[in-house]
Formats: structure tokens, sequence, C-alpha cells
């Protein structure tokens, strides 16, 4: 008997195990999809081993004969043994479910779930025989698809419907259907290579040389590391193997898709969250069937099912949207650190602000370390911290004297200025005017901002709407106040000041339509726009050579949260920001507004100094026993019932501090989110296997039992406040 072993994602229940099914009728192998009864709903399964079993006991479960697969929704398998490997390894390492590390790995339509998607078909026709009695023109019909390959029906119906069907009726030419093929993208314009400047040789030579796997490259904004990269790229592609660039995101990507598509004009499949399902499913399959050797992708395009990958390049390896905040939560870069050791293949990560993960890993020798110290036009820009506290009340409080001024310089000589306030809508509040209450969202217990432009409030974390109140819930009052200010008051403030200037704002709420970003992002680079409003999303990875100032506001606002890198964060921000400026021939200026201007974060990125940052960061992480120091697990209860979650962290700290082999902190209450209340424990250590290896065996205590609260589980998580 053949019997196959399956995954499978219950809706309700978490299961993490195989199955045995009976595959003796269906071709069920490892790595396809297929639909398996499991306590009397049909679900979507993964399949695992299939082997032939001779024992007959073995082809029982619980005394009763194996179910048969019901049917086998694939006719290959849909990844690779090394990705089949990889998702077990990634299960072990996230603490997650194997299937969910199957799922996160292929793109949706493919995903083993049990509310499955369609894959879109096309019919064609494809050549069968030869007939010894055609007429003339019925075989030169014939012999035209025999050229021409399957062909899609209504090409094949175009050259005669009457011809074609008496073919298929001669049984010359058979019906069939495939997967509709992939759309073929669009050549962007043909670019040469720069020749290296000497610093940018050095660079790679260092890395072809170096011993070790991974390498940081450290290099500050605007020292030429993408030309790095797409030399690197070129060699290794020259030797017939494959390359795989990570971004961090949407927005950064079509600056660097223009350029890997102008070097590489042919081969480059493209893999982000803004494409829809259909067209991930062909740059999927691009790759699968080798039709493009250059991927260039966000966080899930780590997955691409390559076969001989010659490099990795992890673009801004700080960056937090490597991280996968929903289950699995894993991290791109340890994925890609772990597929490079399968290929044998180098992994570059590149950053102006390395993770102090990562660079302490790098000076320790783990990694290899090379430096771009000097912009390719050798010219930082100067900045300037402007103390907020000093500013006159009089004014709105929102610019400066020092930035208005030099933005009107910038206006004045037709250059561009990009503002950055790491905060949307027009005010973070609404306050009742008379006894000070803020407006809080129902679901998620934090204040809900005010959005002038929709005349609503709304909820960053739930994103639901409020229509404005005009009462007072507690005291009855009807004047309100709308404190502080977002982009959208930053946007209105400075159209006020500069009439005459064109502005766009890009934030979360100017970008969600599709296409957005890469609209905003053309029409400021074709110089359609002089001010360029917005969040952390303007921050990184652009290269305008028109913008000569860069104005960040509120730049230390970050250090008053309470997460443990709430400071590196700060940091990286201003100089990312900073880094958009005069990255050109025309010198830069970056206008730092703080209330705190002495912060050693403000100071630091204010002179661009990424190790002095670094070291004394390093001593505040050491005192509080923080990562790189120390390894994190945060485990996060929650449920509707407002009891539940502490109560079962409570159960769960009880279990884990039996063992007395790591700290145990809290339990600690988080905010409500989306109706659910949240308990959270945090374990730390400096053996991360050992850590992991007793959570396990609670967990699987934890999870038999019955009431208890959903558990989320993030092994080194990047943020906890
Ligand atoms: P980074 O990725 O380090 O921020 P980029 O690779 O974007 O830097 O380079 C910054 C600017 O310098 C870009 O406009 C780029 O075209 C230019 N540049 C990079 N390398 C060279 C080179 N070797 N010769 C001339 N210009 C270069
Ligand atoms: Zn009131
Ligand atoms: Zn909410």
């Amino acid at each position: 008997m053949r019997v196959a072993k399956v995954w499978i994602e219950h809706p309700v229940l978490q299961l993490d195990q195989v199955y045995s099914y009976d595959a003796l009728q269906l071709p069920a192998e490892k790595g396809k999809r297929v639909i398996v009864d499991f306590n009397g709903r049909q679900i979507v399964g993964f399949v695992d081993e299939v082997a032939e079993v001779e024992d007959p006991a073995k082809t029982l479960a619980k005394g009763r004969p194996l179910k048969p697969i019901l049917a086998v929704l694939d006719e290959n398998a849909l990844i690779t043994p090394e990705l089949f490997d990889l998702a077990k390894w990634m299960a072990k390492d996230t603490l997650s479910p194997v299937i969910s590390c199957f799922q996160a790995m292929l793109p949706s339509k493919l995903k083993p779930k049990s509310s499955n998607q369609k894959i879109k078909m096309e019919q064609i026709a494809v050549y069968v025989a030869d007939h010894p009695h055609l007429t003339p023109r019925q075989k030169e019909v014939l012999d035209w698809l025999k050229q021409q390959g399957p062909t899609g029906l209504s090409l094949w119906r175009k050259q005669s419907p009457a011809i074609t069907r008496t073919l298929e009726k001669l049984g010359c030419v058979r019906l069939d259907s495939r997967t509709v093929k992939a759309s073929v993208p669009q050549a962007a314009q043909a670019e040469a290579f720069l020749p290296l400047n000497a610093d940018q040789q050095r660079v790679v030579h260092e890395i072809e040389t170096s011993s070790k796997a991974v390498m940081l490259l450290h290099g500050v904004t605007g020292s030429g590391k993408t030309e790095v990269y797409l030399h690197l790229a070129r060699q290794v592609l020259n030797q017939g193997k494959q390359v795989l660039i990570l971004v961090p995101e949407i927005s950064l990507t079509p600056q660097m898709v223009a350029r890997v598509k102008g070097r590489f004009p042919t081969e480059v499949a493209i893999y982000h969250s803004a494409l829809n399902n259909q067209q991930k499913y062909e740059q999927y399959c691009r790759v699968f069937e080798k039709q493009a050797s250059i991927v260039v992708g966000t966080r899930s395009a780590v997955f691409m099912p390559f076969d001989h990958l010659g490099l990795i390049i992890l673009d801004e390896e700080h960056d937090s949207s490597y991280k996968q905040d929903s289950l699995p939560q894993y991290h791109c870069r340890d994925i890609a650190i772990h597929r490079a050791q399968y290929f044998g293949c180098k992994v570059i990560l590149g950053s102006a602000t390395p993770s102090l993960e990562s660079y302490a890993r790098a000076l320790k020798g783990v990694y290899g370390l090379t430096e771009l110290k000097e912009r390719v036009n050798r010219q930082l820009p100067v900045c300037t911290v402007v103390d907020m506290k000093n500013q006159s009340r009089s004014q709105s409080g929102i610019l400066s004297d020092e930035l208005k001024q030099k933005i009107a310089e910038r206006l004045d000589r037709k250059e561009q200025v990009i503002l950055l306030l790491n905060r949307r809508g027009y005010s973070p509040l609404i306050k009742c005017g008379q006894c000070g209450e803020t407006l809080q969202c129902p679901h998620c217990d934090v204040a809900l901002s005010y959005h002038k432009s929709i005349n609503k409030m709304k909820c960053h974390l739930c994103g639901s709407e409020y229509p404005l109140i005009t009462v007072c819930p507690k005291c009855g009052s009807r004047t309100f106040a709308a404190p502080g200010y977002g982009t959208q008051k930053l946007e209105e403030e400075v159209a006020r000041l500069f009439p005459q200037a064109r502005i766009l704002r890009m934030d979360a709420d100017t970008t969600s339509r599709k296409q957005a970003h890469q609209t905003l992002l053309e029409q400021f680079g074709h110089h359609e726009a002089d001010i360029l409003v917005g969040t952390q999303m303007i921050a990184k990875g652009l290269d305008y050579p028109q913008v000569t100032l860069v104005g960040i506001l509120n730049a230390d606002a970050g250090t008053a949260r309470p997460d443990f890198r709430s400071v590196e964060m700060t940091f990286d921000l201003i100089m990312q920001a900073a880094g958009r400026s005069g990255r050109s021939s025309t010198p830069g200026e970056v206008i730092i507004q703080a209330f705190d201007p002495n912060h050693f974060a403000v100071a630091a990125g204010s002179q661009q100094d990424y190790s002095g940052f670094f070291y004394q960061e390093m001593q505040y992480r050491h005192l509080g026993g923080y990562p790189p120091y120390t390894y994190l697990i945060a485990l996060t209860f929650s449920d509707s019932h407002p009891e539940r979650p502490k109560q079962s962290a409570q159960w769960f700290a009880q279990a884990l501090r039996q063992t007395d082999a790591f700290k145990v902190l809290g339990p600690s209450d988080l905010f409500k989110l989306q109706d659910r209340y949240r308990s959270r424990l945090v374990l730390k250590s400096k053996n991360l296997d050992q850590m992991k290896a007793v959570l396990s065996q609670v967990l699987e205590e934890y999870r038999s039992q019955r009431a208890q609260a959903h558990l989320s589980i993030d092994v080194n998580p990047l943020i906890l406040d």
C-alpha cells in the first residue's frame, strides 16, 4: 500500500503533525497539494513523504483503514526539495507549525489552505499527429500548429474555424488547458554599467576573495552600494547562476527595479506585495521554469524556487520590514543566510546603518566586513540641529525659522526639498477642550487620530474610521482641540507658507491605491513637484539628484517609545533621511528639528557618526541585558475574554520557571488590540537553542489544554513596546 504523510491546516485547531492517507489511487507526491477528509471536513493538505508500506498494522489509523486522498491538485511538485527542507528548518527556528511555513513560502494561488483560489487557465490546441487524407489547406493549418507549438485557442481558431474543428475531429489536434503564461515584462531603458571607483573596486575585491559566506557592506548613503551590487550580480550571471536582490519596501522598489532592468533587460522577475495574486503566481513560475535568473523583491521573494542560486543581496539589511509580524514570524535575513549555505553562495548585507546585531557579528568575525566610507561625490550633507524648545510660541511650532528660510532658498534656486515627519494624519489625537478627555478607539485602547481630508477620526492600529463627534462623552462640552501634527497638517502649513510651491505628500493614506507609490515617486523624479512631504516611507533608498535640502521634523519623537530598539530606530531614520540630500554635484543640507537636541541618537545622526552611535548604544544594551548581548523570545497571549490572557500567561510563566535556565519577565498587560485583550511574557537568555528547547516542551503541554488564550510566539522580536 502507498501511504502519504500529509500536512494540513485546520481552520480551528492548531495542528502541527502529519496525518497518513491512502495514496494508492492517485498520483500524490511530495510537494503537491491534495484534498483530504479530516474529521468529516474536506481540507487542502500538503504532501510530505510517500512510501510503500507492507506492514498492515501501519495502514491503520486508530484501528480503521486509512482514508483515501480525495484529489491531487497539482501536476508537479510546487516546491523544490531544498525549499521543503527549508520549511521544516524554519518551523523549528521560529517555533511555528510546519504548514504555516509552507504557506508563507508559496504565492497565494498555490498556498495549501482551506480557502483555495483558482489559477487562471487557458485553453490551448496541441498538435498530435499527421493524417494521410488532408486537403492542402488543412495540411497547411496543421503544419502551422506543428511549428508554432501549443497555441492559445483563439489564435488557433483564427486560422480558420472550420478547418481547425475538422482537424480536431480527425484526431490530428487535441484541445487541452494550461495555466495562463506569464505576461512578458516590459523592458526598461537600457543603462550602461558605471566604471567603479577605487573604493568600490576594493569592496568588490574584498567580497570576492573573502572566505566568509556572509559579508556586511557598511557604506554611507550615496557611497555607491547599488553599483557594487550590480557589478557583483553581473559576475554571477556570467557564470550562469541566479541572483536574488532583496529590498525592504515597495516604495523603494521602483528605482531599484528600473536600475536592474536597465542593466539586465530580459531576465528580471519582480516580486512584491503590490502585485496581485495572479501576477505573483506568474513571477513564481518564471523562476521555477528558469526563465528569469534575477529576482528583485521584498521579504517573501526570499522563498523563490531557485535551483542554482549564486548570490543573495539584502539591501538596507537593518530594515524592520524584513521581519514578518504574523505567523510564521521569520526574519528574511535568517532565511537568506540559510539558503545561501545550501547553495554555497554569498550573502551581501548592505546598509548605511547596519543593525546592531549584524555589525556586532561582523566585528566578531562571524560575518566579513567591508566598508565604503565616502560618498561617490565626496561630500556628505551639512547637518544642523534646531532646538525646538527655543522656537517662539507665537509660531505654529511646526517649521523652525531656519528651515523656512532654507526652503525658500531652494524654491528660488529650483531645487527640491524632502520633509520627513514620521506621523500620518492631521493630528495624532483629539482632546476635549474642557475636561481633557482624549477620544479612543473602542476596539484598541489607543488615541484616535484626526484625518482632515476625510473629516474623520481614524485608528492607526485597526484602521477603523469614525465620524467626528460634537459633544464630549464625558463632560458634554462642545469644544475640541487637535494638538500636535501629522503629515496632513504639515502639508497644509507648508502650502500656507509657500503658496507658489508644488507639494506632494507620501504616506500610508496617499499610497493605498495600487501604483500610487510609483506615480508619486515618478512625479517627484520628473520635478513636477518642489517639496515631498512624507513619513519614513520617503527616508530610504530614494536617489534624486535635485534634492538639496532634507528637513526632519520631530526627529527625536521616537525615543519616547519604551521599546529597547527605539533609539536605534530613531538614529537610523535620521541617518537615512539625511542621506537623501545632496547626492549629486550640488552640496546638500539637512535640518534636524528636535526637542532634545543633545540626545545621542540625534547628535550622532547629525554627524553621520555610525560607529560613535554603535559603541554608545551597545553599552546601554549591555547594561540592560538586551540583544545583541542576549536573545529574547516574546510570547503574546490574546483573547476576547479580559482575564484569560493573563491567566494563560501566568500558567505558562509558572511552567517555564520550573527550569531556571533563563529569565522569564512578565506577564505584562498590553493594550487591547482589535477587541482582543493581550498579555505578554518575555524570555531572555544567552543560549537561544536551550531556551527554544524548553519552550517547545511547555508549548506541547499548553496546546493540549482547553480554554487557553491564543498564543503567538516571536523569536528575536524586533519590536517590544
Ligand atoms: P547607495 O546605494 O550607497 O546609497 P548609490 O549606488 O545609489 O549609493 O550611488 C549614489 C549615486 O552615485 C547614484 O546616483 C549613482 O548613480 C552614483 N554612482 C555610484 N557609483 C558610481 C560610479 N562608480 N561612478 C559614477 N557615479 C556613481
Ligand atoms: Zn470633556
Ligand atoms: Zn482600533
